[in-house]
């Protein structure tokens, strides 16, 4: 018996629709959430996750989508926020099938849903898909991996936030410790020494993206896991999980910044948003500063052009400085002023279409 009440979640936090799926012959079983569409149509990914239960599975899509909501807005994008979950085992259930079945129900949707990658799905998974449907986007040979431009736009980001917090952002008077040399962290790393850091140490669990950094990069300095929080330097960059910023990683905090690409950094977005306020941390809202591969991803629903991409990557330096300025002005923490702002583009450009123009 499910305890979770889908409606009133939808109503206090307005959703416009949930889609629940099932197709008999491959067994798939997912849920599609819509939160929003006053921009454009819902873009966000889809996970493939073997949920414990259906409550936590919708729960998850709920969430998701409604943060994809905040992300395209705040990233200047004219789309929504949607987010599709599969609940299953992804050692098992994949196949052509079961992904052109997901492409059906996404097609079902006419265009107010597209879809993507996520966790346990692939770009090739996503070629399935496209069998199917048009409305999906991240595809093999388009706008290609997008860890690379995530992390080209958390680099603006951290110049955004050395000029709003010392007025320079001379890269090279600074030093970093970066949490993760995965995907995104890796390239990060390289933008960095590209623009001659002063020093960069970083921690890693896998040893083969230990031994990559060692090789490529010697002067990159190793630091244990636990150790990189402590780590004596100006910028702290999270690339690898969630939540690392709370109650018992704060104290240890040396880093006046803490701006990487990871998703959902603070344990609790409220107290730890105001603890690093008090503490004069500034701190980068994730969904800001980590909005470069979407922003990449989007220019594929036009003809794609990487020069035109990476402009609109560029722009997260600005967009963070205005944030910055609300959160000052408002006497409110960053992440909270990165929703404001998000809510207050979509609000006005709903606002602009009360006013009918015939095209
Ligand atoms: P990834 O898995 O490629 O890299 C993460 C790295 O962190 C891995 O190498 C892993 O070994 C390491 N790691 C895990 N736990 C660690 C720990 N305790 N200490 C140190 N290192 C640890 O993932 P990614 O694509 O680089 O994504 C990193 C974060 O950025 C995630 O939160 C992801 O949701 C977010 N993000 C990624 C993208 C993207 O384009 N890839 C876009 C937006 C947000």
């Amino acid at each position: 018996m499910s305890k979770f009440k889908v409606f009133d979640y939808m109503e206090k936090h307005r959703y416009e629709q949930v889609v629940y799926f099932h197709d008999k012959t491959t067994g798939l079983k997912g849920i599609t959430c819509i939160h929003n569409t006053t921009l454009g149509p819902a873009l966000g990914g889809t996970r493939l996750w073997n949920y414990e239960s259906e409550d936590d599975a919708v729960l998850d899509c709920l969430r998701l989508a409604r943060g994809m909501t905040y992300k395209a807005a705040a990233a200047g994008l004219n789309l929504g926020g949607g987010k599709s979950v599969l609940i299953g085992d992804a050692t098992k259930v994949k196949n052509e099938a079961y992904f052109r079945a997901l492409g059906r129900y996404v097609q079902s949707l006419n265009g107010r849903y597209i879809t993507a990658e996520d966790v346990n799905t692939s770009t090739g998974d996503m070629d399935y898909v496209k069998m199917e449907t048009d409305h999906v986007v991240g595809l093999e040979g388009k706008s290609g991996n997008p860890s690379p431009m995530t992390a080209l736009g958390c680099f603006h980001g951290i110049r955004a936030s050395l000029r709003f917090k010392f007025n320079d952002e001379d890269i090279s008077k600074y030093t970093f410790a970066v949490q993760g040399a995965g995907q995104t962290g890796y390239y990060l790393i390289k933008y960095l020494i590209g623009a001659n850091a002063k020093k960069i140490y970083f921690s890693e669990i896998n040893d083969k993206h230990i031994a990559r950094m060692k090789k490529e990069h010697p002067e990159v300095t190793f630091v244990k896991p636990d150790d990189i929080y402590a780590a004596d330097v100006d910028v702290f960059c999270p690339c690898a999980l969630g939540a690392t910023i709370n109650d018992e990683t704060i104290p240890k905090l040396k880093a006046t910044i803490v701006a990487g690409t990871a998703n959902n950094v603070l344990f609790d977005e409220d107290i730890h948003g105001d603890v690093l306020k008090d503490k004069d941390i500034l701190y980068a809202p994730d969904f800001v500063i980590n909005a470069g591969g979407l922003i990449n991803v989007y220019h594929e629903l036009k003809e794609y052009n990487k020069g035109h991409a990476t402009r609109d990557i560029e722009k997260i330096y600005d967009r963070l400085l205005e944030i910055y300025k609300i959160a000052d002005k408002e006497n409110i923490h960053t992440q909270l002023a990165a929703k404001v702002f998000a809510k207050n583009r979509i609000e006005t450009i709903n606002r602009l279409q009360d006013n009918y123009i015939k095209r």
